[in-house]
């Protein structure tokens, strides 16, 4: 999680003052470095490693934060498995420290987020279990709790349900003991998923109603929005179709058009879902949803993701009855497993769903023989499925949930009543359990079932999910927007100046024609370089999309607003592109640039951030037209 990652602070501290030895530089970095983890990862990679070649010249602590700060930095650019070694170096080094240090148990709880993520799960829970061994013996509440989130999630990833609520509790009642909103949104909100898991929504949607508003106290809007994805689904499972789509639509509206796009997926397949299911059906919008849904899905680089998206397609084309294409989805499906075998337990699971729906198919296209045989192979799967040891177990901890849960709560064992009432619940619980295994192996379920376990995976690596842009380092559009949006709502608040400058590189198109796309990239992160140096700190400079950037300017009137855009302007066209591999310094580039400022505007306008970004763009489509290299405002 991601301020597991940050919180490294108090690391950084005892690090600082055990500097007598070491240079002094490298303390002054840290600090730097530590914030540009935040905000701009390849920049804090860049200031790290002015310090590679002088290691020797660190003190031990110097040293061990140094490995540290590296691990976050890869981890922070998915490159898990850099991570993991550096982390595995750092840990290394603390073997040489006097006495115990909360850097220790950052390395391990980032190592095991390393070893989580590439599916080393046994390896993740031992990092975990060491890290919290130390956070606990040094008193550490938010790293305690950290940690045993992250073992409570790594519990329920690889079936031991009853550890995971256990720990998950006891993360839950330290959380509480804080101040810290977004610790209280990640364990509320690992709970909802465990209780789903064992087929506990109500519980479950309480939990992600909770993680939901701590989110959004915190300010962490992709967290919030992840939290509606699960209450959509949640709402699905229990066939609530309604209240899905109410919350699907909300994340749409929130979400700006800026969210990440395994949300923006899971959102558009739950309304075809949804769509599909309700009182009313309405399968020609399911089918538009399921479309959209695949747009996302082409961007998301996540394992099974594919496999996800064709199996919903089979079964929204088979509602729709375009059985021929169910057919053909179908066939994508069967290729997909195939070449994955054998099947662990979800996979067998939408196996034989897809058999059913195959079989169902050849039905209505009239080909009984095929659909009997199909028929008959679904039950042998079936038959394979129930010697699996999986179902029973969730079976087991279902049961013992009951009076684990009372035990919480003080109330159980104190009388024979209590007991009995147990008993009988239990007796009650087997009978249901057999309705529920007979009900697992119907085809709605299983579609869910494997859509929650991949869910999680997701989420579990969306609380690294960067709000900065891979190329260029600044801020990527969803950060951008965001920020643009708080300073538009104080500019309007206090009736101050603001500014937008939205800026798009000459005739680029040619430079990637003429040189290559690699060559491209670099041009676009040196041009991004040299506006830096001309932003201030309250600027936020990010990329808005391709090669076109926006800055936002609070407490900036027109005229500063074009100073700052002229330097830029002036410093790309007179920039020596030599140093750049493949370019030679007569190559030229230049960038035109279009000023919008709230003074400018109408009167209903001036606060208005889409109206603002419209004027920047249309004069700085004015600034093109001018021939290029040109700054245009009012
Ligand atoms: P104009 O002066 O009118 O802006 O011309 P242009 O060629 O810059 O305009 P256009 O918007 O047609 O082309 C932008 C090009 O930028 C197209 C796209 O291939 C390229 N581009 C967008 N993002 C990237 C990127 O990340 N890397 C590289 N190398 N090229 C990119
Ligand atoms: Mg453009
Ligand atoms: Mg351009």
């Amino acid at each position: 999680m991601l301020y597991l990652l940050f919180f490294t602070k108090a690391g950084f501290a005892l690090a600082v003052q055990n500097s007598e030895q070491g240079i002094v530089a490298f303390d002054n970095a840290v600090t730097k470095i530590e914030k540009l983890i935040d905000s701009n990862v390849p920049l804090a990679q860049l200031e790290l490693k002015r310090f590679e070649g002088r290691l020797d010249e660190l003190s031990l602590k110097q040293k061990i934060t140094y490995q540290n700060l590296l691990t976050d930095i890869y981890i922070s650019q998915g490159q898990f498995h850099l991570g993991k070694q550096a982390a595995t170096e750092g840990l290394a080094l603390t073997l040489k420290l006097s006495s115990p240090s909360l850097l220790i148990s950052e390395l391990l709880y980032s190592r095991g987020f390393a070893n989580e993520s590439i599916g080393e799960t046994a390896l993740a829970s031992k990092d975990y279990e060491s890290g919290l061994e130390l956070a606990k013996s040094l008193h550490d509440k938010v790293l305690i709790a950290t940690g045993l989130i992250n073992l409570g999630a790594i519990y329920y990833l690889t079936d031991r349900y009853e550890n995971s609520l256990t720990v998950l509790n006891d993360a839950y009642n330290i959380a509480k003991q804080t101040d810290d909103d977004e610790l209280k949104g990640a364990v509320n909100s690992e709970l909802g998923i465990l209780y789903a898991y064992l087929d506990r929504n109500k519980q479950a949607m309480v939990y992600y109603q909770q993680s939901y508003q701590y989110y959004k106290k915190a300010d962490k809007t992709i967290l919030a929005l992840n939290a509606l994805v699960n209450i959509g689904m949640n709402h699905l499972f229990e066939k609530e179709y309604e209240q899905a789509i109410t919350a699907y639509k909300t994340i749409i509206d929130e979400s700006d058009g800026v969210a990440p796009n395994q949300i923006m997926y899971r959102t558009y397949s739950g309304l075809s879902w949804a769509n599909l299911k309700k009182k009313d059906p309405n399968p020609e919008v399911s089918y538009q949803y399921l479309l959209l849904s695949k747009q996302y899905m082409q961007s998301i680089e996540q394992y099974d993701i594919e496999l996800q998206y064709y199996l919903d397609e089979a079964f929204v084309l088979f509602e729709i009855e375009r059985f021929d294409e169910t057919l053909d989805s179908i066939s994508t499906v069967e290729n997909i497993l195939a070449a994955q075998m054998p099947l662990g337990q979800l996979k067998m699971q939408a196996r034989i769903s897809i058999v059913n729906l195959k079989s169902k198919t050849y039905f209505k296209l009239g080909h009984y023989q095929q659909a009997y045989d199909l028929q008959a192979q679904r039950l042998s799967l079936t038959q394979v499925m129930r010697a699996k040891e999986h179902i029973q177990s969730v079976a087991e901890v279902r049961l013992t949930l009951e009076a684990k849960e009372a035990d919480l709560h003080k109330q159980v064992l104190k009388n024979q009543q209590t007991l009995q009432e147990i008993a009988l619940s239990t007796a009650e619980q087997e009978q249901q359990q057999q309705k529920l295994y007979l009900f697992t192996i119907a085809v709605v379920a299983l579609i869910f079932a494997w859509l929650l376990v991949k869910l999680i995976q997701g989420q579990r690596k969306l609380y690294h999910a960067s709000s900065i842009d891979m190329l260029t380092g600044i801020a990527n559009r969803r950060k951008l927007m965001r920020k643009g949006r708080k300073f538009i709502h104080r500019a309007s608040a206090k009736k101050t100046d603001f500014s937008v400058i939205m800026i798009d590189i000459d005739h680029f198109k040619k430079v990637n024609d003429q040189f290559g796309h690699s060559v491209g990239d670099q041009v676009l992160k040196k041009v991004v370089e040299l506006g830096e140096d001309f932003m201030r700190n309250t600027d936020v400079f990010g990329r808005f999309g391709g090669e076109e950037f926006i800055v936002f300017l609070p407490h900036t009137s027109t005229s500063q607003a074009k100073i700052i855009a002229e330097r830029f302007r002036t410093a790309v066209e007179g920039y020596s592109w030599g140093i750049i591999n493949g370019l030679d310094d007569s190559f030229a580039t230049s960038i035109s640039i279009g000023i919008a400022s709230s003074v400018d505007m109408p009167v209903d306008e001036k606060y208005d951030l889409t109206a603002l970004i419209n004027r920047a763009d249309s004069l700085l489509y004015q600034a093109k037209n001018q021939g290029r290299n040109k700054v245009c405002s009012e």
